[in-house]
C-alpha cells in the first residue's frame, strides 16, 4: 500500500540549502516536508567543501548587483548570532589574500573598493550594521609574518579580511534541520524523488520508497541534481556544469601552526590555492578543480598532490605529508565556467507556478543564513501569503535522523 503525505511545501534535498530554507519557513504557519535520498542531512555537497564562511574568492566577491554578493554580504552579521542560537561552532579567524606582485595588489585594490561600496557605504542596499564588519586592509610583509609566522618569504604582503570565518557545514545543516523539526517540519530520509506530476498548480512527488507526496509548493534544493529535478516538471531555466574540487585535510599537529585562511588569487590556471584552519584546528588545502561527470567521485593522486603542493608553497617549512587525515572530492554547480565566476540561482519559474529552484555553487554555505529569507521574499512576491506563527522558537532542537 502506498503511503500518501500531504504538505503545503515540499523541499527536495537536505543539504545546507534545504535545511536552512526549512528552518526559515518553519517560522510560518505551514506544513512542510524535507525529502532527502541519503540517511541524514548535509551528506553531499555540504560535507565536501572548504568550510569557509567567505565572500567567494572570484570576481563576484563583494560585487554589488549579484545574488552572490547580496546573500553573502547580508549573511556576515547573522552568523555569530545564529551560532549562539543553534549552538554550532563558529570561528572567525580572518583571511589573508597573499600578494605576489603589483598585479595582485591592483586586483585587491578593486576588491577593497567593492567591499567598501557593498558593506560600508551608507547608500548601499547591503549596508552592514555598525560593529558587524571590519574593513579590509593591506598588511605589509612584516605584519604578514607576525600574523602567520610560517608563511613563505615569497609574498610581499597581503590583503587582510578580518571577517572571514569557518564552520563545520554538516554540523550547521544538522542544527538548521533540528531547529526546523522542533518547529514542526517533517523529514523523510532514504527517499529519492524519481518523478513529479503537475496537475494545475499542485504537485505529486513520486519516490523510490512507496511514498507519494502531494504538495502545493516545491522548493528544489537538490544541489548538483537540481537540473534533473527541475527537468521533471520542465522548470529548468538555468544550466551549469558540474565542477569537481579535491581537498586534502591535515591533522591538528600541523593545523595549530596556521591561524588564518591564506589564499592566492588564481592566475593562468583554474585551480584555487587555499590553506585554511577548520573549527577544530585541523587544516584544509586545495582546491584542484576539474570539469567531469557528476558520477566521477574518485579522489585522484594528481589532485591530492596538487593540494599538498599548495600547502607547501604557502608554508614551505611545515611537513604536511606525514599529517594527512583524509582527502575528498565534492561537486559544485558552476553556471558560468567560461569566465570562472558563478552566481546563485534562486528563482520561481515563469511557467511553473509555486516552484522554486535553488542552485548555490561556490560559497553557498556562507550564504545560507540569508537563503531562507530570500525564498520567503520571492514566495511573497509571487502572491503567496505566509502567516507567521506565534510560537516559533529559534533555539530549540529535535533529532531528525532515524
Ligand atoms: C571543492 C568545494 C569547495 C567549496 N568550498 C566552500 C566554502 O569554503 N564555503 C562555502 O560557503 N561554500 C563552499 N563550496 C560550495 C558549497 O559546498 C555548496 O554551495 C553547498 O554545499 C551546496 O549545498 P546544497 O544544499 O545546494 O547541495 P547539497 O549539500 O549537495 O544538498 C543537496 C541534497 O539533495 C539531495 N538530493 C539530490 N537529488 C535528490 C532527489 N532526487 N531526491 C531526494 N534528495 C535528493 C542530495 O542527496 C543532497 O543531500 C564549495 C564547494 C566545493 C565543491
Amino acid at each position: 500500500m502506498q503511503e500518501i503525505i500531504n504538505a503545503d511545501i515540499s523541499i527536495i534535498g537536505g543539504g545546507i540549502a534545504g535545511t536552512s530554507v526549512a528552518r526559515e519557513l518553519s517560522k510560518y504557519d505551514l506544513s512542510i516536508i524535507v525529502i532527502e535520498q541519503k540517511h541524514g542531512v548535509g551528506l553531499e555537497g555540504t560535507s565536501t567543501n572548504h568550510s569557509l564562511v567567505c565572500q567567494g574568492g572570484d570576481s563576484l566577491t563583494f560585487r554589488p548587483g549579484t545574488l552572490h554578493a547580496e546573500l553573502n554580504v547580508k549573511s556576515i552579521p547573522l552568523w555569530p548570532r545564529l551560532s549562539e542560537e543553534l549552538g554550532f561552532k563558529f570561528r572567525r579567524m580572518g583571511g589573508l589574500w597573499l600578494i605576489r606582485d603589483y598585479s595582485d595588489y591592483k586586483k585587491f585594490q578593486k576588491m577593497v573598493s567593492r567591499a567598501f561600496r557593498s558593506t560600508l557605504d551608507p547608500k548601499s542596499p547591503l549596508l552592514i550594521p555598525e560593529g558587524s564588519f571590519s574593513p579590509l586592509r593591506f598588511v605589509d610583509k612584516k605584519e604578514l609574518k607576525d600574523l602567520e609566522p610560517e608563511i613563505s618569504d615569497n609574498f610581499l604582503g597581503a590583503l587582510y579580511d578580518p571577517n572571514l570565518a569557518t564552520v563545520d557545514p554538516p554540523e550547521v545543516a544538522k542544527a538548521y534541520a533540528e531547529n526546523a523539526k522542533a518547529n514542526g517540519v517533517d523529514f523523510l530520509f532514504n527517499t529519492k524523488i524519481k518523478r513529479i506530476k503537475r496537475e494545475e498548480n499542485k504537485f505529486e512527488l513520486y519516490t523510490d520508497n512507496n511514498v507519494l507526496i502531494k504538495s502545493n509548493i516545491v522548493i528544489n534544493a537538490a544541489g548538483i541534481e537540481a537540473d534533473r529535478v527541475a527537468e521533471m516538471v520542465k522548470a529548468r531555466d538555468f544550466s551549469y556544469v558540474p565542477l569537481k574540487g579535491t581537498i586534502v585535510e591535515f591533522d591538528e599537529e600541523v593545523g595549530r601552526s596556521i591561524s588564518h585562511a591564506t589564499m592566492i588569487l588564481p592566475r593562468g590556471s583554474p585551480h584555487l590555492q587555499v590553506v585554511s584552519p577548520t573549527v577544530d584546528n585541523r587544516l584544509k588545502a586545495g582546491i584542484y578543480l576539474e570539469m567531469t561527470f557528476r558520477s566521477d567521485k574518485e579522489v585522484r593522486d594528481y589532485a591530492v598532490n596538487y593540494a599538498i603542493s599548495v600547502a607547501k608553497t604557502l608554508y614551505p617549512a611545515l611537513r604536511f605529508e606525514s599529517h594527512i587525515t583524509r582527502s575528498f572530492a565534492g561537486f559544485m554547480a558552476m553556471t558560468n565556467p567560461d569566465t570562472g565566476w558563478h552566481d546563485f540561482v534562486i528563482s520561481t519559474h515563469d511557467f511553473v507556478p509555486n516552484w522554486v529552484n535553488i542552485v548555490l555553487g561556490a560559497a553557498g554555505v556562507s550564504a545560507s543564513p540569508m537563503l531562507g529569507k530570500k525564498v520567503v521574499e520571492i514566495l511573497t512576491k509571487s502572491g503567496i501569503i505566509l502567516k507567521e506563527k506565534s510560537n516559533y522558537n529559534p533555539s530549540i532542537r529535535k533529532r531528525v535522523e532515524p
